[in-house]
């Protein structure tokens, strides 16, 4: 047993005007944990990652944070020690050192995480490989020691040993008590990391389990992506 979940979906659903995208889904995270959202292409992944972190407003169902239940906008979910991590959130005209300063981290700290930005520092986040900004951004998120992390796609177009970089970051901050809900579409490399997995397809909750219980339905899930590319 973890203790309480960090967060904790009940019954809950969201969209974009009248329509549900995510409708009816129980999810969980808990302190320590790396969970896997994993779906194809509009399934509902990134809905369901700004529904919980704040972004959008339930249109049923709850959210709870930290065991309380009600909707608090993300900036609020900041500061009580949520990190949402989505598409690429580095400041392109300001260097390494100025984009940790603008997210109050202590460039010490990042490079604890990700050495490799020390040679960087001095680079416009322009200027920086697609692998450099996803560490600089995931460097800004993990610093400042959220209890939670939901990332959306950090590893989207990267090469694999930069995915395996990030995702062991991750992994080592979750060793550490960090609960984690990685939207990947590095099937396999992110169920060799992840404690457990939810599978979304059409807004909804289709399977979940452990990665070994997942196992065998993996090329199942890796063609139902197929399907829709
Ligand atoms: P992808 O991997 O393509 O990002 P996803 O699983 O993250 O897919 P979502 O981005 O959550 O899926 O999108 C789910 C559905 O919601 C899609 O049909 C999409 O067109 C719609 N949608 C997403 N964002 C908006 C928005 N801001 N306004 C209206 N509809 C949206």
């Amino acid at each position: 047993d973890t203790g309480q979940p960090l967060i904790e979906a009940r019954a809950l659903s969201a969209g974009y005007g009248a329509r549900p995208v995510v409708s009816d889904l129980d999810i969980e995270v808990r302190p320590g944990e790396v969970v896997a959202l994993l779906g194809p292409n509009g399934a509902g992944k990134t809905t369901t990652l700004r529904v919980l972190s704040g972004d959008l407003t339930p249109m049923g169902g709850e959210v709870l944070w930290l065991g309380t239940s009600g909707h608090a906008p993300l900036h609020r979910r900041a500061r009580e020690g949520l990190a949402y991590v989505g598409e690429r959130a580095v400041f392109s005209r300001l260097d390494t050192a100025d984009n940790l300063r603008v997210g109050r981290v202590r460039a010490e700290r990042a490079l604890a995480l990700f050495p490799e930005l020390e040679k960087r520092m001095k680079t416009g986040g322009g200027m920086l490989s697609g692998g450099e900004q996803q560490m600089l951004s995931l460097a800004r998120a993990l610093s400042r020691d959220p209890k939670l992390l939901l990332a959306d796609e950090l590893s989207l177009g990267l090469a694999p040993l930069v995915v395996d970089r990030l995702l062991r970051a991750v992994r080592e901050a979750a060793d550490q008590g960090l609960g984690a809900l990685l939207v990947e579409q590095h099937v396999r490399k992110v169920l060799d990391i992840a404690d457990r997995v939810y599978v979304l397809s059409r807004g909804r909750v289709t399977m979940t389990g452990t990665p070994k219980e997942l196992r065998g339905q993996l090329d199942a899930i890796e063609s139902s992506y197929l399907a829709n590319h």
